[in-house]
């Protein structure tokens, strides 16, 4: 299934996905608007700090399997079959935080939302933005990250990705550490002007 990856390398902590993702989950879609709207609409990707200080987007990995979907005895938590996106139903959900206890990632929150009954606060979490999907538009996160820290793909395809760099980035250190005889750096060379056209 295509998933929000997130790529903290990339992060700037501008916070515009937060902010356009509270806006796709308000009630007129429409940030000049949504701020006067009672809930408040709220994110479901929280920027905080990574390891070295720098930006990292956090939400929802719809893992498979769920430790919240597990953890949640009313069954408000549930996996959309078609899209395989973890969802919480508004209405089922009775606020216990059983969910926040079991997810490893911290990305569940609890607050009113415009979807829920009226004063009830809730479990909230990422939903992949599954209403405009449906729509043929990329999660607002995504379409509004300008330095490509989150992407919209299959988890698969992420990886190995990130794996190619990884290893291309060992083998330049190793090249400088024991240089190729002439012949063979040519043909490295070549294969790295290669991948670099692949890349763009
Ligand atoms: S809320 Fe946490 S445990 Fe549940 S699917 Fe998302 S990341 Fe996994
Ligand atoms: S807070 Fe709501 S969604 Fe979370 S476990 Fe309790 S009932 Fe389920």
């Amino acid at each position: 299934m295509k998933q929000v990856q997130v790529h903290p390398e990339r992060c700037v902590g501008c916070m515009q996905c937060m902010l356009a993702c509270a806006t796709a989950h308000s009630q007129s879609k429409e940030m000049h608007r949504a701020i006067g709207e009672m809930p408040l609409p709220k994110p479901r990707v929280h920027v905080g700090a990574g390891l070295s200080g720098e930006g990292f987007p956090n939400r929802c990995r719809h893992c498979d399997p769920a430790p919240c979907l597990l953890a949640c005895l009313p069954g408000a938590i549930f996996r959309d079959p078609e899209s395989g996106t973890v969802l919480i139903d508004p209405d089922r959900c009775i606020n216990c935080a059983s969910c926040a206890m079991a997810c490893p990632f911290g990305v569940i929150r609890y607050h009113q939302d415009w979807l829920a009954p009226a004063e009830k606060t809730i479990a909230v979490k990422c939903d992949n933005c599954i209403v405009r999907q449906q729509d043929g538009l990329l999660p607002a996160c995504v379409e509004v990250c300008k330095t490509g820290a989150l992407t919209f793909e299959e988890s698969a395809d992420a990886l190995k990705r990130k794996t190619a760099v990884v290893a291309r980035s060992v083998s330049a250190a190793v090249d400088q550490q024991f240089p190729p005889a002439a012949g063979v750096a040519l043909l490295l060379e070549m294969k790295k002007s290669l991948h670099s056209l692949e890349d763009r």
